[in-house]
């Protein structure tokens, strides 16, 4: 008796059939390297409604928030795996479908709904507007820009001042992963109490995680498949509505 073929032939294509172990090395060898943050949610949710606190200190009324990130290797899928979504889920302009490795830092890894993954090896321009002083009604500052993966501060600036990241404000991750907190140094340059001011920074292109799919052969569990839906926040996309004639776009 032959022994079984390594590869099936499924809906005409060839899949090979790969033991968990290798789909991981697969992961390593063909993968984009990623910031995995799983999402929690966040007590502050009412009993009744579920709806966030929107002056809430830990997730600012984003109603989850995020744990520390993760470094996981995950591979971008092919069309077959877009179909496959397709048929159980959504699929929107800019989704991209890729495969959780099963294992990660020697520990079963589960991707959920609304964990997020970043790629710090693709930078984009985004752009915020705030307001010095600004404090939710927590007390907690909303001097905060909505990347917790800011790679590059562009500017910092009101109309006749520039600000200097190191000199005049330095950048803290939020401890929850809701962004990066703007923190004006003593002895530094600040526009005056209450002055709206514009920041352009780069940022890790970033994705939500939407559709799952569990799935398992001979008894093995398999990476997920997962259907993950490009994050815009809804500042950007405001500003790029009424402010920039062409939408800033990906740099790299
Ligand atoms: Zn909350």
């Amino acid at each position: 008796m032959p022994a079984r073929s390594r590869f099936a032939l499924t809906n005409g294509r060839i899949i090979p059939h790969l033991q968990a172990s290798e789909f991981n090395a697969l992961d390593v060898a063909h993968g984009a390297p990623a910031e995995w943050r799983r999402a929690n949610l966040c007590p502050c949710r009412g009993q009744r409604s579920a709806a966030p606190n929107r002056d809430c200190a830990r997730c600012r009324g984003f109603g989850w928030w995020w744990s520390d990130p993760v470094d996981v290797t995950i591979i971008e899928t092919n069309d077959t795996t877009e179909r496959m979504i397709r048929a159980w889920g959504t699929w929107q302009p800019g989704d991209i479908s890729a495969n959780m490795p099963t294992m990660v830092n020697g520990e079963r890894a589960l991707a959920g709904f609304n964990d997020r993954f970043y790629f710090p090896g693709r930078i984009e321009r985004h752009y915020d507007r705030l307001t010095r002083g600004d404090t939710l009604a927590s007390g907690a500052t909303a001097e905060r820009i909505l990347s917790p993966v800011v790679s590059r501060m562009l500017s910092c600036s009101v109309i006749h001042a520039d600000y200097a990241e190191g000199v005049d404000y330095e950048l803290t991750p939020d401890e929850y992963g809701n962004g990066t907190i703007i923190s004006w140094l003593p002895g530094g340059n600040q526009p005056a109490e209450g002055v709206e001011y514009s920041v352009s920074f780069e940022a890790a292109c970033f994705y939500h995680v939407k559709d799952l799919k569990y799935r398992t052969e001979h008894g093995q569990r398999l990476p997920q498949a997962m259907r993950l839906e490009k994050k815009w926040t809804p500042r950007d996309l405001a500003l790029i509505a009424q402010e920039a004639p062409t939408p800033p776009g990906e740099v790299a």
